[in-house]
């Protein structure tokens, strides 16, 4: 594709280490406002139950994602609605009860913003819930209700149990909303205007391609409006080439990175080589918009990091690794970096693991670790990258800028007596993890052995003198 001329995005965005929470499940900061029939918070999570866990939880746990390292946060759904993903949308302007109120909201937007944190709220903008006041309205009055074009309705009356109206997946539940209609694109637009000016920094779009490129455009032009340091990013499991344009979004949760790096740090499915030819297609694809899109390994919608590497935390790491040196903005699924477990929804929805014996603390260390190392290097967050070594199970790669680089050894699979990787440019290496040094001879970094299933991330020796540039 063509080079992209114009492409504008926020740089607190690029410079984010996002953190994604599914509201129910993250903490439970008021007792006081669980819905009826609430389980414990250990218990098995299912499609139906729900939790407790609110925005005063959210709030209540600031500490935690600071010392975590996280600067922006992205919340599934919280608005009213029936299920406790809150897909199902109720009310766009009511935060639902179970949630808390529009004091809990604000008061958690004041303290992100006292720890300069950003938040990102999910437009789910393609349906509604069966309990939206229009669809209710046509429930009620048939043909006789002015919101009747506000669906894409086949037949009346309306039958939820076997839809004569567009749905969501075919679930009743779900109505899609007719956003070709003005009435419902205005609708939908002032809903995002409304909580950018109650203070937030962006939005997550649900399902995007399900709706015309031409209401993402005007949903641009508005919400920027607001907020002109807003970052907007489109759900995508495939191809990011439509959502490149410049027009709409500036990024895409990358999920078909995602796919590479868990084929090749946690399932063996590809080897270095491959996995290397795929970076490159996505980084040609992706051009100058590649450092805007947010570098996942897990969400709500797929199982768990540490459940696809088959409990391994060593592979885990490996990931976290590549994802915190890679190009593109990490986002950590919550609880994944205290090594929880969970095949897809419902079980990657547990409620978050608070008490520490429960907790994987050496995973939290590492993973604290990649993050300030992120954060504190141009290398990482805006320089170039180079691929070292391709060879079998073994992929090594640099960052580098002006004044900072970092080398990245992976090796998800066997130990190897000895790999050697071209690194001419310093004498000694500090690896970040571990503490280990290491000296380069004849321009070579020299690992024998190299163990299994290991990922070292190496930095210049502090006093080291380059040995040329
Ligand atoms: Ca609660």
């Amino acid at each position: 594709m063509t080079e992209l001329s114009g492409w504008q995005a926020p740089d607190w965005a690029k410079n984010a280490i996002f953190y994604q929470i599914f509201p129910e499940r993250f903490c439970n900061g008021d007792p006081g406002n669980d819905p009826q029939g609430t389980v414990p918070w250990e218990s098995i999570p299912t499609r139906e139950t729900f939790f407790g866990g609110d925005l005063a939880g959210i709030t209540a746990r600031l500490d935690y994602l600071q010392s975590l390292g996280i600067t922006a946060l992205y919340l599934t759904p919280f608005f009213a609605a029936r299920t406790n993903h809150r897909y199902d949308t109720s009310d766009y302007l009511v935060i639902d009860p179970a949630a808390g109120t529009l004091e809990d909201f604000r008061a958690l937007v004041a303290a992100l913003k006292q720890r300069d944190m950003r938040l990102v709220l999910d437009a789910v903008f393609n349906h509604c819930g069966d309990g939206f006041f229009a669809f209710q309205d046509v429930q009620a009055r048939g043909a006789d209700s002015p919101y009747l074009d506000w669906f894409l309705i086949q037949s009346l009356p309306l039958d939820i149990q076997r839809p004569n109206y567009q749905t969501c997946g075919g679930a009743g539940f779900l109505p899609k909303l007719n956003t070709a209609n003005p009435a419902v694109a205005e609708y939908l637009l002032r809903v995002a205007e409304h909580w950018l000016r109650e203070g937030t920094d962006g939005w997550r779009l649900d399902v995007p391609w399900k709706i015309p490129m031409a209401f993402w455009q005007e949903f641009r032009r508005r919400a920027l409006q607001v907020n002109p340091d807003a970052y907007l990013v489109a759900e995508e499991w495939r191809n990011a080439t439509p959502w490149l344009t410049g027009d709409t979004v500036h990024g895409v949760m990358n999920y078909r990175l995602r796919d590479a790096i868990l084929d090749f740090c946690a399932r063996d499915h590809m080897d270095a080589e491959d996995f290397d030819i795929e970076l490159g297609r996505l980084r040609q694809e992706h051009g100058p918009t590649a450092p805007y899109h947010l570098t996942l390994l897990g969400s709500h919608d797929t199982a768990r990091i540490r459940t696809v590497c088959g409990g391994s935390t060593a592979r885990v790491l490996i990931a976290a690794a590549f994802q915190m040196t890679y190009i593109g903005i990490p986002m950590i699924y919550y609880g994944d970096e205290i090594g929880m477990a969970g095949e897809n929804d419902p079980l990657c929805r547990a409620g978050m693991v608070w008490d520490e014996a429960g907790q994987d603390r050496a995973l939290w260390q590492a993973y604290r670790t990649l993050i300030a190392l992120r954060k504190r290097s141009s290398a990482l967050r805006d320089g170039a990258f180079e691929p070292l070594l391709a060879f079998n199970g073994v992929y090594a790669y640099r960052r580098f800028s002006a004044d900072d680089m970092v080398v990245v050894v992976l090796n998800p699979r066997e130990a190897r007596d000895m790999v050697r990787i071209p690194a001419p440019w310093y004498y000694q290496w500090v690896d970040i993890l571990t503490g280990q040094v290491f000296k380069t001879a004849d321009n070579m970094l020299e690992f024998s052995p190299l163990p299994a299933q290991s990922a070292w991330v190496l930095v210049p020796r502090v006093g080291d003198e380059a040995c040329h540039e």
